[in-house]
């Protein structure tokens, strides 16, 4: 994972991850890491949202910064599988596999 939209407050970030679902360019998977550490998907972050954006949001949903998933993060058994994949801490699927999610 990679971390992104730095110049934007953590809240403004959770929010673009929202709407947005992928960063671009390169297509891959938007999410936010949260206070206590817990990784999101776009898809839940999008369903939480008013939790997220709380100014009084507990750990599990604070947003400290914006990621996105790289190549390592896929889940696919390939050359660039160099990496465990991530896993949504709310939804427990593969943080890429969010952006196939209706
Ligand atoms: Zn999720």
């Amino acid at each position: 994972m990679m971390q992104c939209m730095r110049d934007l407050t953590p809240v403004d970030a959770a929010k673009r991850v929202a709407k947005e679902r992928f960063a671009w360019p390169g297509g891959y998977a938007l999410g936010i890491i949260t206070a206590d550490n817990g990784v999101l998907c776009s898809a839940c972050v999008a369903d939480e949202l008013e939790l997220i954006i709380d100014p009084d949001a507990d750990d599990q949903w604070k947003p400290m910064t914006a990621y996105y998933a790289d190549a390592d993060d896929d889940g696919v058994e390939d050359d660039l599988d160099n990496y465990p994949v991530t896993y949504c801490d709310h939804c427990n699927r593969p943080i890429s596999d969010a952006t196939s999610q209706t």
